[in-house]
Protein backbone atom coordinates (compact mmCIF):
# COMPACT_ATOMS: atom_id res chain seq x y z
CA UNK A 1 0.00 0.00 0.00
CA UNK A 2 1.30 3.50 -0.90
CA UNK A 3 0.68 6.60 1.38
CA UNK A 4 0.06 9.22 -0.64
CA UNK A 5 -1.65 13.01 -0.42
CA UNK A 6 -4.59 12.75 -2.46
CA UNK A 7 -5.75 9.37 -4.05
CA UNK A 8 -8.49 8.39 -6.97
CA UNK A 9 -9.85 5.95 -5.12
CA UNK A 10 -10.80 5.06 -1.66
CA UNK A 11 -9.99 1.18 -0.56
CA UNK A 12 -12.74 -1.43 -1.53
CA UNK A 13 -15.30 -0.97 1.80
CA UNK A 14 -15.80 2.82 1.01
CA UNK A 15 -16.79 1.34 -2.55
CA UNK A 16 -19.46 -0.86 -0.55
CA UNK A 17 -20.54 1.88 1.68
CA UNK A 18 -21.78 3.60 -1.57
CA UNK A 19 -23.85 1.11 -2.60
CA UNK A 20 -25.68 0.96 1.42
CA UNK A 21 -26.17 4.40 0.92
CA UNK A 22 -27.68 4.66 -1.90
CA UNK A 23 -29.87 1.78 -0.98
CA UNK A 24 -33.03 2.00 1.25
CA UNK A 25 -33.30 -0.37 3.59
CA UNK A 26 -29.56 -2.67 3.87
CA UNK A 27 -27.39 -1.91 6.67
CA UNK A 28 -23.53 -2.49 6.71
CA UNK A 29 -21.96 -4.42 9.13
CA UNK A 30 -18.14 -3.21 8.81
CA UNK A 31 -15.52 -4.51 11.02
CA UNK A 32 -13.17 -1.42 10.89
CA UNK A 33 -10.95 0.15 13.46
CA UNK A 34 -12.02 3.59 15.56
CA UNK A 35 -10.40 5.92 12.90
CA UNK A 36 -12.75 4.47 10.03
CA UNK A 37 -15.79 6.05 10.81
CA UNK A 38 -13.89 9.17 8.45
CA UNK A 39 -15.91 7.79 5.51
CA UNK A 40 -18.92 9.25 6.75
CA UNK A 41 -17.73 12.53 6.02
CA UNK A 42 -17.35 11.75 2.03
CA UNK A 43 -21.13 11.48 2.24
CA UNK A 44 -22.48 14.22 4.75
CA UNK A 45 -20.01 16.70 3.94
CA UNK A 46 -18.93 15.98 0.46
CA UNK A 47 -22.15 14.84 -1.06
CA UNK A 48 -24.12 16.96 1.69
CA UNK A 49 -26.16 13.60 1.99
CA UNK A 50 -29.03 14.70 5.13
CA UNK A 51 -28.27 11.78 6.57
CA UNK A 52 -25.34 9.40 7.86
CA UNK A 53 -24.51 6.34 5.45
CA UNK A 54 -26.35 3.25 6.97
CA UNK A 55 -23.30 1.52 8.77
CA UNK A 56 -21.99 0.11 11.92
CA UNK A 57 -18.41 0.48 12.41
CA UNK A 58 -17.50 -1.86 15.21
CA UNK A 59 -14.69 0.79 15.72
CA UNK A 60 -11.97 -1.49 18.22
CA UNK A 61 -9.01 -0.13 19.49
CA UNK A 62 -5.27 -1.35 19.57
CA UNK A 63 -6.21 -2.27 23.08
CA UNK A 64 -8.64 -4.91 22.04
CA UNK A 65 -6.62 -6.51 19.52
CA UNK A 66 -5.44 -8.68 22.35
CA UNK A 67 -8.56 -9.74 23.00
CA UNK A 68 -12.03 -10.84 21.79
CA UNK A 69 -12.53 -8.86 18.74
CA UNK A 70 -14.68 -11.38 17.00
CA UNK A 71 -17.08 -11.14 19.48
CA UNK A 72 -16.69 -7.24 19.50
CA UNK A 73 -18.54 -7.80 15.46
CA UNK A 74 -20.96 -10.41 16.98
CA UNK A 75 -22.61 -7.39 18.98
CA UNK A 76 -22.53 -5.24 16.86
CA UNK A 77 -24.09 -7.56 13.73
CA UNK A 78 -26.94 -8.42 16.27
CA UNK A 79 -27.35 -4.74 17.65
CA UNK A 80 -27.41 -3.31 14.07
CA UNK A 81 -30.27 -5.69 13.40
CA UNK A 82 -32.31 -4.49 16.34
CA UNK A 83 -31.72 -1.01 16.48
CA UNK A 84 -32.23 -0.46 12.36
CA UNK A 85 -34.55 -3.52 11.32
CA UNK A 86 -33.13 -3.87 7.51
CA UNK A 87 -34.44 -5.71 4.85
CA UNK A 88 -30.70 -7.09 4.15
CA UNK A 89 -27.51 -6.54 5.68
CA UNK A 90 -24.19 -6.55 3.90
CA UNK A 91 -20.88 -7.57 6.65
CA UNK A 92 -17.25 -7.11 6.16
CA UNK A 93 -13.96 -5.99 7.11
CA UNK A 94 -12.05 -2.93 6.03
CA UNK A 95 -7.82 -2.94 5.42
CA UNK A 96 -6.94 -3.14 9.16
CA UNK A 97 -9.85 -5.48 10.12
CA UNK A 98 -8.71 -7.92 7.07
CA UNK A 99 -5.59 -8.67 9.20
CA UNK A 100 -6.65 -9.72 12.30
CA UNK A 101 -9.05 -13.10 10.18
CA UNK A 102 -12.27 -12.35 12.19
CA UNK A 103 -14.27 -13.34 8.97
CA UNK A 104 -17.26 -11.32 9.75
CA UNK A 105 -19.52 -13.49 7.41
CA UNK A 106 -18.78 -16.33 8.87
CA UNK A 107 -19.62 -14.94 12.74
CA UNK A 108 -23.01 -13.70 11.34
CA UNK A 109 -24.03 -16.77 10.02
CA UNK A 110 -23.85 -18.15 13.46
CA UNK A 111 -25.95 -15.26 14.65
CA UNK A 112 -28.89 -17.00 12.85
CA UNK A 113 -30.29 -13.24 12.21
CA UNK A 114 -33.92 -13.94 10.24
CA UNK A 115 -33.15 -11.69 7.38
CA UNK A 116 -30.66 -12.44 4.46
CA UNK A 117 -26.86 -11.48 5.33
CA UNK A 118 -24.50 -11.30 2.60
CA UNK A 119 -21.14 -11.55 3.43
CA UNK A 120 -18.42 -9.73 1.30
CA UNK A 121 -14.60 -10.42 0.62
CA UNK A 122 -12.96 -7.54 -0.68
CA UNK A 123 -9.39 -7.52 -0.73
CA UNK A 124 -8.42 -4.24 0.50
CA UNK A 125 -4.45 -4.33 -0.72
CA UNK A 126 -5.36 -5.57 -4.02
CA UNK A 127 -8.51 -3.57 -5.19
CA UNK A 128 -9.52 -0.46 -5.20
CA UNK A 129 -13.59 1.85 -4.51
CA UNK A 130 -14.74 1.17 -7.87
CA UNK A 131 -14.49 -2.81 -7.79
CA UNK A 132 -15.32 -2.88 -4.24
CA UNK A 133 -18.70 -0.99 -5.46
CA UNK A 134 -19.00 -3.29 -8.29
CA UNK A 135 -18.28 -6.43 -6.52
CA UNK A 136 -21.00 -5.45 -3.33
CA UNK A 137 -23.38 -4.92 -6.00
CA UNK A 138 -23.14 -7.83 -7.57
CA UNK A 139 -22.79 -9.92 -4.83
CA UNK A 140 -26.46 -8.28 -3.49
CA UNK A 141 -27.97 -9.31 -6.69
CA UNK A 142 -26.65 -12.94 -6.98
CA UNK A 143 -28.02 -13.35 -2.75
CA UNK A 144 -31.63 -11.69 -3.63
CA UNK A 145 -32.66 -13.20 -6.78
CA UNK A 146 -30.73 -16.19 -5.97
CA UNK A 147 -34.42 -18.12 -6.12
CA UNK A 148 -35.17 -17.40 -9.56
CA UNK A 149 -31.69 -18.83 -10.82
CA UNK A 150 -34.01 -22.22 -10.36
CA UNK A 151 -34.99 -21.83 -14.12
CA UNK A 152 -33.54 -21.51 -17.20
CA UNK A 153 -32.32 -18.79 -18.43
CA UNK A 154 -34.54 -19.46 -22.05
CA UNK A 155 -37.62 -19.87 -19.15
CA UNK A 156 -37.20 -16.30 -18.39
CA UNK A 157 -36.96 -15.00 -21.81
CA UNK A 158 -40.55 -17.18 -22.65
CA UNK A 159 -42.03 -15.67 -19.78
CA UNK A 160 -40.92 -12.03 -20.79
CA UNK A 161 -41.94 -12.63 -24.08
CA UNK A 162 -45.43 -14.16 -23.65
CA UNK A 163 -46.37 -10.94 -21.18
CA UNK A 164 -45.07 -8.63 -24.28
CA UNK A 165 -47.45 -10.24 -26.75
CA UNK A 166 -50.03 -10.23 -24.25
CA UNK A 167 -49.79 -6.15 -24.77
CA UNK A 168 -47.21 -5.30 -21.81
CA UNK A 169 -44.86 -2.90 -22.45
CA UNK A 170 -41.36 -3.41 -22.71
CA UNK A 171 -38.81 -3.11 -19.46
CA UNK A 172 -35.92 -2.26 -18.02
CA UNK A 173 -33.64 -1.72 -15.45
CA UNK A 174 -31.44 1.34 -14.82
CA UNK A 175 -28.12 -0.46 -13.02
CA UNK A 176 -25.38 1.33 -11.90
CA UNK A 177 -25.98 4.66 -10.05
CA UNK A 178 -24.53 4.64 -6.19
CA UNK A 179 -24.18 7.38 -3.65
CA UNK A 180 -20.80 9.95 -3.68
CA UNK A 181 -21.08 9.16 -8.06
CA UNK A 182 -20.22 11.83 -10.40
CA UNK A 183 -23.54 13.92 -11.24
CA UNK A 184 -25.73 9.87 -10.71
CA UNK A 185 -28.28 11.58 -9.12
CA UNK A 186 -29.50 13.79 -12.70
CA UNK A 187 -28.43 11.09 -14.77
CA UNK A 188 -31.24 8.72 -13.20
CA UNK A 189 -33.44 11.35 -13.98
CA UNK A 190 -32.19 12.13 -17.61
CA UNK A 191 -32.05 8.56 -18.66
CA UNK A 192 -35.38 7.60 -17.11
CA UNK A 193 -36.88 10.35 -19.00
CA UNK A 194 -35.20 8.98 -21.88
CA UNK A 195 -36.30 5.42 -21.62
CA UNK A 196 -40.09 6.16 -20.55
CA UNK A 197 -40.64 9.28 -23.45
CA UNK A 198 -39.77 5.87 -25.45
CA UNK A 199 -42.64 4.06 -24.45
CA UNK A 200 -40.15 1.66 -21.57
CA UNK A 201 -41.12 0.88 -18.52
CA UNK A 202 -38.44 1.24 -15.64
CA UNK A 203 -38.55 -1.72 -13.82
CA UNK A 204 -35.89 -1.36 -11.49
CA UNK A 205 -33.30 1.41 -10.76
CA UNK A 206 -30.59 0.09 -8.34
CA UNK A 207 -28.35 0.46 -6.23
CA UNK A 208 -29.85 3.90 -5.66
CA UNK A 209 -32.67 4.40 -3.91
CA UNK A 210 -33.42 0.31 -4.35
CA UNK A 211 -34.47 -1.69 -1.46
CA UNK A 212 -33.43 -5.85 -1.09
CA UNK A 213 -37.30 -6.14 -2.01
CA UNK A 214 -36.88 -4.46 -5.38
CA UNK A 215 -33.34 -6.15 -6.25
CA UNK A 216 -35.65 -9.40 -5.84
CA UNK A 217 -37.53 -8.11 -8.74
CA UNK A 218 -34.53 -7.05 -11.58
CA UNK A 219 -35.15 -10.65 -13.20
CA UNK A 220 -38.75 -9.52 -14.37
CA UNK A 221 -37.37 -7.14 -16.95
CA UNK A 222 -36.48 -7.48 -20.73
CA UNK A 223 -32.94 -5.90 -20.33
CA UNK A 224 -30.37 -4.06 -18.53
CA UNK A 225 -29.31 -0.67 -19.04
CA UNK A 226 -25.71 -0.07 -17.57
CA UNK A 227 -25.18 3.39 -16.74
CA UNK A 228 -21.86 2.84 -15.48
CA UNK A 229 -19.73 0.18 -16.24
CA UNK A 230 -17.15 0.12 -13.46
CA UNK A 231 -20.23 -0.19 -10.98
CA UNK A 232 -22.65 -2.65 -12.99
CA UNK A 233 -20.72 -4.55 -15.69
CA UNK A 234 -20.36 -7.43 -13.87
CA UNK A 235 -23.48 -8.01 -12.38
CA UNK A 236 -25.25 -6.90 -15.88
CA UNK A 237 -23.22 -10.11 -16.98
CA UNK A 238 -24.19 -12.43 -15.03
CA UNK A 239 -27.49 -11.36 -14.91
CA UNK A 240 -27.66 -11.82 -18.76
CA UNK A 241 -26.10 -15.42 -17.99
CA UNK A 242 -28.75 -16.41 -15.19
CA UNK A 243 -31.85 -14.46 -16.54
CA UNK A 244 -31.10 -14.40 -20.39
CA UNK A 245 -31.11 -10.52 -19.83
CA UNK A 246 -29.55 -8.13 -22.29
CA UNK A 247 -27.88 -5.46 -21.52
CA UNK A 248 -26.75 -2.33 -22.72
CA UNK A 249 -23.25 -1.28 -23.88
CA UNK A 250 -22.99 2.40 -25.40
CA UNK A 251 -23.31 4.71 -22.44
CA UNK A 252 -25.15 7.97 -23.38
CA UNK A 253 -22.77 10.88 -22.66
CA UNK A 254 -22.75 13.38 -25.75
CA UNK A 255 -25.28 14.16 -28.54
CA UNK A 256 -24.00 11.38 -30.92
CA UNK A 257 -23.25 8.74 -27.78
CA UNK A 258 -27.01 9.34 -27.11
CA UNK A 259 -28.57 8.66 -30.27
CA UNK A 260 -26.21 5.60 -30.28
CA UNK A 261 -27.81 4.70 -27.17
CA UNK A 262 -31.72 5.06 -28.17
CA UNK A 263 -30.71 2.88 -31.21
CA UNK A 264 -29.55 0.05 -28.98
CA UNK A 265 -32.26 0.56 -26.83
CA UNK A 266 -35.30 0.62 -29.35
CA UNK A 267 -33.60 -3.05 -30.69
CA UNK A 268 -33.27 -4.57 -26.80
CA UNK A 269 -36.75 -3.53 -26.36
CA UNK A 270 -38.18 -4.29 -29.67
CA UNK A 271 -39.58 -1.02 -31.19
CA UNK A 272 -38.69 0.81 -33.87
CA UNK A 273 -35.84 3.35 -34.10
CA UNK A 274 -38.31 5.82 -35.50
CA UNK A 275 -39.88 6.33 -32.27
CA UNK A 276 -37.26 6.25 -30.13
CA UNK A 277 -35.68 9.20 -31.94
CA UNK A 278 -38.09 11.74 -32.96
CA UNK A 279 -38.01 13.50 -29.84
CA UNK A 280 -34.74 14.39 -30.11
CA UNK A 281 -33.81 17.85 -28.61
CA UNK A 282 -30.15 19.47 -28.18
CA UNK A 283 -29.31 22.76 -27.68
CA UNK A 284 -25.25 21.85 -27.55
CA UNK A 285 -25.16 20.22 -31.36
CA UNK A 286 -26.38 24.24 -32.52
CA UNK A 287 -24.16 25.74 -29.97
CA UNK A 288 -21.10 24.03 -30.68
CA UNK A 289 -21.53 25.09 -34.74
CA UNK A 290 -22.52 28.56 -33.88
CA UNK A 291 -19.78 29.43 -31.63
CA UNK A 292 -16.58 31.15 -32.55
CA UNK A 293 -14.48 28.54 -34.17
CA UNK A 294 -11.31 30.82 -34.37
CA UNK A 295 -11.10 30.45 -30.51
CA UNK A 296 -12.49 26.85 -30.24
CA UNK A 297 -11.51 24.68 -33.08
CA UNK A 298 -8.84 22.91 -32.41
CA UNK A 299 -8.16 23.51 -29.18
CA UNK A 300 -5.60 20.73 -27.49
CA UNK A 301 -7.44 19.25 -24.25
CA UNK A 302 -6.23 16.38 -21.80
CA UNK A 303 -8.58 13.80 -20.67
CA UNK A 304 -8.54 11.82 -16.96
CA UNK A 305 -10.86 10.46 -14.82
CA UNK A 306 -12.82 6.69 -15.24
CA UNK A 307 -13.04 4.86 -17.78
CA UNK A 308 -16.87 5.91 -18.89
CA UNK A 309 -16.45 9.42 -18.38
CA UNK A 310 -13.02 9.63 -20.24
CA UNK A 311 -14.57 7.68 -23.14
CA UNK A 312 -17.25 9.89 -23.83
CA UNK A 313 -15.70 13.18 -22.95
CA UNK A 314 -13.07 11.89 -25.86
CA UNK A 315 -15.17 11.26 -28.25
CA UNK A 316 -17.75 14.76 -27.63
CA UNK A 317 -14.19 16.51 -27.99
CA UNK A 318 -13.73 15.38 -31.07
CA UNK A 319 -16.87 14.61 -32.83
CA UNK A 320 -18.65 17.60 -31.37
CA UNK A 321 -16.47 20.69 -30.26
CA UNK A 322 -14.38 20.13 -32.77
CA UNK A 323 -11.50 19.91 -29.65
CA UNK A 324 -8.05 17.98 -30.44
CA UNK A 325 -7.64 15.49 -27.80
CA UNK A 326 -3.86 15.47 -27.02
CA UNK A 327 -3.79 13.30 -24.26
CA UNK A 328 -5.95 10.70 -21.99
CA UNK A 329 -6.29 8.21 -19.15
CA UNK A 330 -7.73 6.38 -17.03
CA UNK A 331 -6.93 5.17 -13.14
CA UNK A 332 -9.48 2.56 -13.57
CA UNK A 333 -7.23 -0.13 -13.82
CA UNK A 334 -10.20 -2.63 -14.95
CA UNK A 335 -11.01 -0.58 -17.82
CA UNK A 336 -7.95 0.43 -18.96
CA UNK A 337 -8.01 -1.70 -22.13
CA UNK A 338 -11.19 -0.03 -23.01
CA UNK A 339 -8.93 3.49 -22.78
CA UNK A 340 -6.30 1.91 -24.82
CA UNK A 341 -7.92 0.82 -27.11
CA UNK A 342 -10.19 4.40 -27.45
CA UNK A 343 -7.04 6.51 -27.28
CA UNK A 344 -5.42 4.65 -29.94
CA UNK A 345 -8.24 5.90 -32.38
CA UNK A 346 -7.02 9.28 -31.65
CA UNK A 347 -3.28 8.31 -32.44
CA UNK A 348 -2.31 7.93 -28.61
CA UNK A 349 -1.32 6.25 -25.96
CA UNK A 350 -3.35 6.11 -22.78
CA UNK A 351 -2.04 7.02 -19.73
CA UNK A 352 -2.87 4.37 -16.95
CA UNK A 353 -1.98 5.34 -13.60
CA UNK A 354 -3.15 6.38 -9.87
CA UNK A 355 -0.65 8.44 -9.18
CA UNK A 356 -1.77 12.11 -9.56
CA UNK A 357 2.11 13.21 -9.92
CA UNK A 358 2.27 11.23 -13.03
CA UNK A 359 -0.67 12.91 -14.19
CA UNK A 360 0.78 16.17 -13.51
CA UNK A 361 3.64 15.65 -15.00
CA UNK A 362 2.03 14.58 -18.75
CA UNK A 363 -0.23 17.75 -18.34
CA UNK A 364 2.76 20.14 -17.77
CA UNK A 365 4.75 18.12 -20.85
CA UNK A 366 1.30 18.63 -23.13
CA UNK A 367 0.70 21.89 -22.05
CA UNK A 368 -2.86 21.61 -23.26
CA UNK A 369 -5.40 24.41 -23.67
CA UNK A 370 -8.35 22.64 -21.67
CA UNK A 371 -7.98 19.85 -19.27
CA UNK A 372 -10.90 17.44 -18.65
CA UNK A 373 -10.63 15.43 -15.64
CA UNK A 374 -11.43 14.65 -11.49
CA UNK A 375 -10.86 17.13 -8.62
CA UNK A 376 -7.31 16.02 -8.55
CA UNK A 377 -6.72 17.55 -12.68
CA UNK A 378 -8.58 20.59 -11.17
CA UNK A 379 -5.82 21.14 -8.68
CA UNK A 380 -3.26 20.38 -11.35
CA UNK A 381 -4.75 22.51 -14.08
CA UNK A 382 -4.89 25.30 -11.68
CA UNK A 383 -1.33 25.36 -11.18
CA UNK A 384 -0.19 24.94 -14.31
CA UNK A 385 -2.81 28.10 -15.43
CA UNK A 386 -4.85 25.68 -17.61
CA UNK A 387 -8.53 26.16 -18.16
CA UNK A 388 -10.52 22.87 -16.28
CA UNK A 389 -13.87 21.29 -16.18
CA UNK A 390 -14.42 18.62 -13.91
CA UNK A 391 -16.15 15.42 -15.72
CA UNK A 392 -15.53 12.54 -13.46
CA UNK A 393 -15.42 11.18 -9.92
CA UNK A 394 -13.68 11.67 -7.42
CA UNK A 395 -15.28 15.03 -7.43
CA UNK A 396 -15.28 17.37 -4.47
CA UNK A 397 -18.15 19.25 -2.78
CA UNK A 398 -19.22 21.75 -5.43
CA UNK A 399 -19.37 19.03 -8.04
CA UNK A 400 -22.77 18.26 -6.90
CA UNK A 401 -24.83 21.25 -7.38
CA UNK A 402 -28.25 22.22 -5.95
CA UNK A 403 -29.22 22.43 -9.85
CA UNK A 404 -30.07 19.64 -12.16
CA UNK A 405 -26.80 19.38 -13.88
CA UNK A 406 -26.70 15.77 -15.25
CA UNK A 407 -23.73 14.47 -17.91
CA UNK A 408 -26.32 11.78 -19.55
CA UNK A 409 -28.96 12.57 -22.82
CA UNK A 410 -29.69 15.56 -24.39
CA UNK A 411 -29.76 17.86 -21.06
CA UNK A 412 -26.62 16.26 -20.09
CA UNK A 413 -24.53 17.39 -23.52
CA UNK A 414 -26.19 21.06 -23.04
CA UNK A 415 -24.55 21.39 -19.44
CA UNK A 416 -21.56 19.82 -20.35
CA UNK A 417 -21.67 22.27 -23.59
CA UNK A 418 -21.87 24.86 -20.88
CA UNK A 419 -19.63 24.01 -18.68
CA UNK A 420 -16.49 22.75 -21.05
CA UNK A 421 -17.15 26.35 -23.27
CA UNK A 422 -17.25 28.52 -20.05
CA UNK A 423 -13.78 28.35 -19.75
CA UNK A 424 -12.56 28.99 -22.87
CA UNK A 425 -14.94 32.13 -23.15
CA UNK A 426 -14.08 33.85 -20.16
CA UNK A 427 -10.53 33.47 -21.89
CA UNK A 428 -12.08 35.53 -24.97
CA UNK A 429 -13.97 38.35 -22.04
CA UNK A 430 -10.37 38.66 -20.26
CA UNK A 431 -8.64 38.90 -24.10
CA UNK A 432 -10.81 42.11 -24.78
CA UNK A 433 -9.61 43.27 -20.72
CA UNK A 434 -6.24 43.00 -21.93
CA UNK A 435 -6.70 44.88 -25.03
CA UNK A 436 -8.75 47.68 -23.71
CA UNK A 437 -6.71 48.03 -20.35
CA UNK A 438 -4.90 51.41 -21.46
CA UNK A 439 -8.17 52.94 -23.01
CA UNK A 440 -8.63 56.31 -21.17
CA UNK A 441 -12.41 55.00 -21.02
CA UNK A 442 -11.66 51.67 -19.85
CA UNK A 443 -8.08 51.63 -17.90
CA UNK A 444 -8.65 50.09 -14.61
CA UNK A 445 -7.95 53.59 -12.95
CA UNK A 446 -11.66 54.33 -13.93
CA UNK A 447 -15.26 54.00 -12.53
CA UNK A 448 -16.83 51.51 -15.02
CA UNK A 449 -18.37 53.20 -18.17
CA UNK A 450 -22.32 52.49 -16.14
CA UNK A 451 -21.40 54.64 -13.40
CA UNK A 452 -20.71 57.79 -15.60
CA UNK A 453 -22.66 60.48 -13.69
CA UNK A 454 -21.12 59.44 -10.95
CA UNK A 455 -17.52 60.37 -12.13
CA UNK A 456 -17.43 59.04 -14.99
CA UNK A 457 -13.80 59.33 -16.90
CA UNK A 458 -12.17 60.57 -14.01
CA UNK A 459 -9.57 58.84 -12.31
CA UNK A 460 -11.23 57.02 -9.71
CA UNK A 461 -10.08 57.51 -6.29
CA UNK A 462 -10.89 53.69 -4.82
CA UNK A 463 -8.75 52.29 -8.34
CA UNK A 464 -9.51 48.54 -8.81
CA UNK A 465 -6.54 46.51 -8.84
CA UNK A 466 -4.27 46.79 -11.82
CA UNK A 467 -5.27 43.36 -12.82
CA UNK A 468 -8.19 40.76 -11.95
CA UNK A 469 -7.40 38.18 -9.24
CA UNK A 470 -7.56 35.29 -11.91
CA UNK A 471 -4.90 36.81 -13.97
CA UNK A 472 -2.83 36.07 -11.28
CA UNK A 473 -3.56 32.13 -11.02
CA UNK A 474 -2.08 32.05 -14.97
CA UNK A 475 1.30 32.69 -14.12
CA UNK A 476 3.10 29.90 -12.28
CA UNK A 477 4.23 30.84 -9.03
CA UNK A 478 8.38 30.02 -10.70
CA UNK A 479 7.33 32.99 -13.09
CA UNK A 480 6.28 35.35 -10.97
CA UNK A 481 8.94 37.89 -11.06
CA UNK A 482 8.75 37.96 -14.77
CA UNK A 483 5.19 38.00 -14.06
CA UNK A 484 5.57 41.23 -11.83
CA UNK A 485 7.82 42.99 -14.58
CA UNK A 486 5.02 42.03 -17.40
CA UNK A 487 2.50 43.86 -15.20
CA UNK A 488 4.78 47.07 -15.16
CA UNK A 489 5.76 47.29 -18.87
CA UNK A 490 2.09 47.40 -19.22
CA UNK A 491 2.11 50.53 -16.49
CA UNK A 492 5.11 52.07 -18.74
CA UNK A 493 7.30 51.72 -16.29
CA UNK A 494 11.35 51.80 -17.48
CA UNK A 495 12.62 47.77 -17.31
CA UNK A 496 15.66 47.06 -18.20
CA UNK A 497 16.15 43.48 -20.20
CA UNK A 498 18.62 42.93 -17.33
CA UNK A 499 15.91 43.15 -15.21
CA UNK A 500 13.84 40.05 -16.33
CA UNK A 501 15.73 37.39 -16.49
CA UNK A 502 14.11 34.18 -14.96
CA UNK A 503 15.29 30.71 -14.21
CA UNK A 504 18.49 30.75 -15.85
CA UNK A 505 16.13 31.44 -19.57
CA UNK A 506 17.39 33.97 -21.69
CA UNK A 507 15.83 37.59 -20.81
CA UNK A 508 13.24 38.97 -22.45
CA UNK A 509 13.75 42.16 -24.41
CA UNK A 510 11.38 44.65 -23.11
CA UNK A 511 9.69 44.90 -26.88
CA UNK A 512 9.11 40.97 -27.23
CA UNK A 513 7.85 40.83 -23.37
CA UNK A 514 5.27 43.66 -24.24
CA UNK A 515 4.36 41.82 -27.44
CA UNK A 516 3.77 38.21 -25.40
CA UNK A 517 1.50 40.62 -22.74
CA UNK A 518 -0.82 40.84 -25.56
CA UNK A 519 -1.40 37.33 -26.56
CA UNK A 520 -4.79 35.85 -24.75
CA UNK A 521 -3.84 35.49 -21.34
CA UNK A 522 -5.27 31.30 -21.91
CA UNK A 523 -2.38 30.66 -24.22
CA UNK A 524 -0.05 33.19 -23.05
CA UNK A 525 1.82 30.81 -20.72
CA UNK A 526 1.98 28.51 -23.38
CA UNK A 527 3.37 30.93 -25.48
CA UNK A 528 6.13 32.18 -23.19
CA UNK A 529 7.36 28.49 -22.78
CA UNK A 530 7.57 27.51 -25.90
CA UNK A 531 9.47 30.54 -26.95
CA UNK A 532 11.95 29.78 -24.42
CA UNK A 533 12.15 26.41 -24.77
CA UNK A 534 12.68 27.36 -28.84
CA UNK A 535 15.61 30.20 -27.66
CA UNK A 536 16.98 27.89 -25.05
CA UNK A 537 17.23 24.72 -27.84
CA UNK A 538 18.60 27.78 -30.33
CA UNK A 539 21.42 28.85 -27.74
CA UNK A 540 19.95 32.02 -27.71
CA UNK A 541 21.63 34.87 -25.24
CA UNK A 542 18.02 37.25 -25.66
CA UNK A 543 14.75 36.64 -26.15
CA UNK A 544 13.33 39.42 -28.97
CA UNK A 545 9.99 39.98 -31.18
CA UNK A 546 11.93 37.82 -33.53
CA UNK A 547 12.42 34.97 -31.69
CA UNK A 548 8.64 35.05 -30.09
CA UNK A 549 7.67 35.06 -34.07
CA UNK A 550 10.16 32.14 -34.75
CA UNK A 551 8.75 29.96 -32.31
CA UNK A 552 5.66 30.49 -32.77
CA UNK A 553 6.07 29.59 -36.40
CA UNK A 554 8.15 26.90 -35.57
CA UNK A 555 5.48 25.01 -33.24
CA UNK A 556 2.63 25.75 -35.83
CA UNK A 557 4.65 23.98 -38.56
S1 LIG B 1 -8.26 0.52 7.76
FE1 LIG B 1 -7.85 1.13 5.67
S2 LIG B 1 -9.30 2.79 5.30
FE2 LIG B 1 -9.22 2.47 7.47
S3 LIG B 1 -7.71 3.95 8.14
FE3 LIG B 1 -6.66 2.00 7.83
S4 LIG B 1 -5.88 2.17 5.75
FE4 LIG B 1 -7.44 3.73 5.95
Amino acid sequence: MQLTLWTYEGPPHVGAMRIATAMNDLHYVLHAPQGDTYADLLFTMIERLPKRPPVTYTTFQARDLGGDTANLFKNAAKESFERFKPQAMIVGASCTAELIQDDPGGLSKALNLPIPVIPLELPSYQKKENWGASETFYQIVRHLTVQDTKISAATHISQRQEKIAAGKKPSCNILGPTALGFRHRDDIKEVTKLLTMSGIEINVVAPQSASPADITRIPQADFNVVLYPEIAQSTASWLSRMYGQPFTKVVPIGVNATIDFMKEVATLAGISEEKVLKEIKSNSSWYARSVDSTYLTGKRVFIFGDATHVIAAARISRDEMGFQVVGMGTYSREFAKDVREAAKSYGLEALITDDYLEVEEKVAELSPELVLGTQMERHIAKRLGVPCAVISAPVHVQDFPARYAPQMGFEGANVMFDTWIHPLMMGLEEHLIMMFREDFEFNSNVPASHLGHVGGAQTSTNAVPDSPAYFETEVPVIHQEQHEQEEKLSSHEQVTTQQIIVDGQAPWSAEALKELGKIPFFVRGKARRNTEKFAQEHGMQQITLETLYDAKAYYSR
